[in-house]
């Protein structure tokens, strides 16, 4: 039966090697099934899952209310396109604006593409409310905003902007955390919009100061420039609460939302005050600013709908905070242990990093090593190991993976002998 199953895993391995486009970088494996924090490989091996589908997953895998939420509205109506209202788009928008500064919404189907919206959003804001021709857009060294052409343009990673030609324009960059570079940036004006994550989450879950927000708040303020929060890792509860921004309490203009929105299912908002939604809005004779066949389609809505309603009748938001506290408590402990390759632990709630030292080049081999055993996790910002497990995990999963990742620094800290 094993053999059966590693052979089949096999051939389809190698059937992706000739048929997909060889852009990703993966082990050769195929995952078949999970439930809850676990996966299982179409060969049979079981995974304990600390990356949720990179922050997607926040109910765990196949959750059944989920899992029955999608089949019945899969069963009574899936996709009528926006020409129409959507029942479960309207509902979902009530349930996004109860629970942030937010007015209005607008769905798209990813991260990037809420991004690629909130940047029509602001520069035609600009020039519709404002009356003024700005097209810049101020973005942070080491942000992350997805991987269009525009959304790699304002992306402060040039490892992502190779060799893709000419990229949109104005774009800055400003160091991450650094009040003085923005209003420097922001100071002549030009700008439309300035563009961040609460917390750097690829760029190697990087926590700003306290102040930051509230600072980038006051200075887009007396610019004229809107605030744009890319909450599509930090938002849904992964920080402990509904958005990661919640923590300083300091409101954007735009937010925009993917990945944990609808538990598994793909869909990405844009949620903006009522005023920075008239960048959107459509004006009687003129042409519809924007627009999407999929975005806000019944069954993504429906899924989202009972993603909200999971995390708030199961207080999940809770279990983040405990489980969270106590995984930087663990990893914390484990980086004092193998000092020679761990430089410390970052995040909040449960998007977590463990930062090794660049020297020990570490971080590739514990991800490696730590799969091989059967822990799933991520990298970010190249030697930070992540941890974004689903928002259901307990503090026995946490053991589990202390465990494995224990015995996976142990053989990492032997082998470069750190
Ligand atoms: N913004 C942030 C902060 C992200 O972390 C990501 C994806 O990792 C994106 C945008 C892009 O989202 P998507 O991959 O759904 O396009």
């Amino acid at each position: 039966m094993k053999e059966h199953e590693l052979k089949r895993q096999k051939e389809l391995v190698e059937l992706a090697g000739r048929v997909l486009i060889k852009n990703y970088r993966q082990p050769p494996i195929v995952m078949a099934a999970g439930r809850g924090a676990e996966l299982w490989d179409v060969a049979g091996n079981r995974y304990l899952d600390m990356t949720s589908g990179i922050a997607v997953c926040s109910l765990g895998h196949s959750h059944p209310r989920l899992a029955a939420r999608v089949a019945r509205q899969a069963a009574t109506l899936q996709h009528t396109s926006n020409l129409y209202f959507v029942e479960e788009q309207v509902l979902l928008a009530k349930d996004i604006t109860d629970r942030c500064f937010a007015d209005r919404v607008f769905f798209c189907n990813s991260g990037a593409e809420a991004n690629e919206g909130a940047m029509k959003l602001a520069r035609r804001y600009q020039r519709v409310v404002n009356g003024q021709d700005r097209d810049l857009i101020v973005s942070t060294i080491n942000s992350f905003h997805g991987r269009s052409m525009a959304t790699v343009s304002i992306t402060g990673q040039e490892k992502y902007r190779t060799d893709f030609g000419r990229l949109l324009e104005p774009v800055k960059y400003v160091p991450f955390d650094d009040l003085d570079a923005a209003a420097q940036a922001l100071e002549g004006r030009e700008a439309c919009a300035f563009i961040v994550e609460p917390i750097q989450a690829e760029g190697g879950i990087v926590v700003p100061s306290e102040k930051y927000l509230l600072g980038l708040r006051e200075l887009t303020k007396a610019t004229g420039t809107l605030l744009i929060y890319d909450e599509v890792q930090t938002g849904m509860g992964r920080t402990g609460k509904w958005f990661g921004h919640h923590h300083d309490d300091v409101a954007p203009d735009v937010m925009t939302m993917a990945k944990a929105l609808g538990g598994g299912v793909p869909i990405g908002a844009v949620a903006a005050s009522e005023q920075a939604a008239e960048g959107l809005a459509w004006k009687e004779g003129g042409a519809v600013p924007h627009a999407t066949t999929f975005g806000g389609n019944p069954l993504a809505c429906a899924a989202a709908r009972e993603v909200f309603a999971t995390i708030e009748e199961e207080d999940i938001l809770a279990n983040v905070v405990a489980v969270g506290d106590y995984l930087a408590e663990r990893l914390g402990e484990l980086a004092a242990r193998y000092p020679g390759v761990c430089e410390g632990v970052r995040g909040r709630g449960l998007l977590r990093g463990l930062n090794t030292h660049a020297k020990a080049a570490a971080a590739g081999p514990i991800y490696a090593g730590a799969r091989e055993r059967g822990l799933l996790l991520s990298l970010a910002g190249g030697t930070v190991v992540r941890f974004a497990p689903p928002l259901i995990v307990t503090r026995a999963h946490v053991d589990e993976a202390i465990g494995i990742l224990d015995d996976t620094l142990s053989a990492v800290a032997g082998s470069t002998g750190a």
